[in-house]
């Protein structure tokens, strides 16, 4: 939607085709944080945490062990990127995009004049474990060190600016930049705005495969017939990868499915939090949207489905509870799961395919989606009009050339 809105307002004639509703992906539920700066997911270490999460329904990483080549290659290049040097590499590419991503956001909140709670308040990293603490403190420290501000508060004072919190937290970081909002207002609004400015939004229409003519795409087929293009623009989340394969293009996405419960604010339900927060140990998040609170989280990588888990959702009520012993025994307004697309690399996917004339993508944004959705949308739009973005250089699906990114079918 944010490609399609930056698409429209820079004066193109934009189609967006949805096979479902708008929202009814990862961008509708997920924690509605803009949270900027953190270092990928890869990190040194985590070829020990992927290992033990094929056993583990309560990790906050679960890989139910499946026979799927797929994964199985995604994993292994997933675990190839944890290493320091390339954390480096993505913190130079992702850390001043961050700072692009919140100045998007603040224009196109203003501009569009889009309610959706939006808090400019930041979030807190808060952490019931020394182990947790000392981690979250590190990462803070490398953090500051691009620029952003963090802060390290004890746990006397996370108590003192948020009241709610429990006494078990042993202190925390708070993120000052960061903002929060209702996802699914955000989209929604946008959407209006897009249509607005002139945006055809089709909804019901399912994309099963693009024309390709002398290696350009001039339209796609859907359930409803064919649609012609000078453009398109695959922002289909997890099932880009599919659609991608069909013309010989593979990319190494994998969904990532996180959950939330959302829990009504009042006697029974959730307790009235000010800000935003994670328990990091968890790494789920606590998110005031209005009326209720959100906890959402977890990565669970079952494949494109969105089967719901009881055992992960009780997760995110547990740690809720460690975090905000004021949570009542009411249970959830909502349960829900979405799939996160996450590139092996933890950058996201953005830019012209080259061996095929008219074709970007915009995917891989794995958990930053939100984040970095409307600077996104602003950076297709320059790339595909002006036919030039060097932003767009380190998040190019070419980067995959080497080694995963081949076009087999040569269309
Ligand atoms: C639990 C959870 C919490 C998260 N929290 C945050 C957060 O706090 N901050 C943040 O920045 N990010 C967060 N994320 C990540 C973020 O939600 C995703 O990165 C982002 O929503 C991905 O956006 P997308 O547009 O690529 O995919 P989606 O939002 O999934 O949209 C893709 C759309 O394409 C449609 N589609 C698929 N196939 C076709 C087809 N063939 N034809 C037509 N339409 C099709 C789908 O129906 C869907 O609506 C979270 C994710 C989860 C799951």
């Amino acid at each position: 939607m944010s490609c399609a809105y930056a698409l429209a307002k820079a004066g193109a004639q934009v189609q967006l085709l949805e096979r479902n509703e708008i929202g009814s992906g990862a961008s509708g539920g997920n924690a509605g944080t803009v949270a900027v700066g953190h270092p990928p997911l890869n990190r040194r270490g985590r070829l020990k945490q992927v290992l033990s999460s094929l056993l583990d329904q309560e990790s906050p990483l679960y890989i139910p062990p499946r026979w799927d080549p797929n994964l199985w290659r995604w994993l292994r290049d997933f675990v190839r990127y944890c290493t320091d040097e390339h954390v480096e590499e993505c913190m130079k590419v992702m850390a001043p995009l961050g700072k692009k991503a919140l100045q998007s956001f603040d224009d196109i909140i203003e501009e569009e004049a889009i309610e959706c709670g939006y808090i400019r308040s930041g979030y807190y990293k808060v952490c019931v474990t020394e182990p947790g603490l000392v981690s979250a403190r590190n990462e803070a420290a490398a953090i500051e060190a691009y620029g952003y501000h963090p802060e390290c508060i004890s746990s006397e004072e996370l108590r003192r600016r948020e009241p709610e919190f429990s006494s078990e937290l042993l202190g925390g970081i708070h993120y000052p930049e960061s903002r929060s909002l209702n996802p699914l207002k955000f989209l929604k609004a946008l959407t209006e705005s897009a249509r607005l400015r002139g945006a055809r939004i089709s909804e019901g229409v399912s994309v099963l495969s693009m024309s390709i003519i002398s290696g350009r795409v001039v339209g796609l087929r859907t359930n409803e017939g064919e649609v012609g293009a000078d453009a398109v623009v695959l922002a289909t989340g997890p099932f880009s990868a599919g659609i991608l394969n069909e013309v010989g293009i593979q990319l190494p996405l994998q969904p990532g499915k996180g959950y939330h419960r959302d829990y009504s604010l009042g006697l029974g339900g959730a307790p009235p939090i000010k800000v935003a927060c994670e328990l990091s140990e968890a790494s789920v998040f606590c998110t005031p949207m209005g009326d209720f609170v959100r906890f959402a989280g977890t990565m669970e990588f079952s494949g494109l489905n969105r089967v719901m888990r009881t055992p992960r959702l009780d997760q995110l009520t547990n740690a809720a509870r460690r975090c905000f012993p004021g949570l009542g025994s009411d249970g959830p307004k909502s349960e829900w799961c979405g799939l996160r697309p996450m590139a092996s690399d933890g950058m996201p996917i953005i830019g012209s395919i080259q061996d095929i004339k008219g074709l970007s993508v915009a995917t891989g944004h794995g958990m930053l989606g939100l984040t970095l959705g409307p600077v996104t949308g602003e950076m297709i739009a320059r790339e595909i009009l002006d036919a030039d973005e060097p932003q767009l250089k380190k998040l190019s699906p070419s980067r995959f050339r080497e080694s995963t990114l081949v076009n087999t079918k040569n269309p």
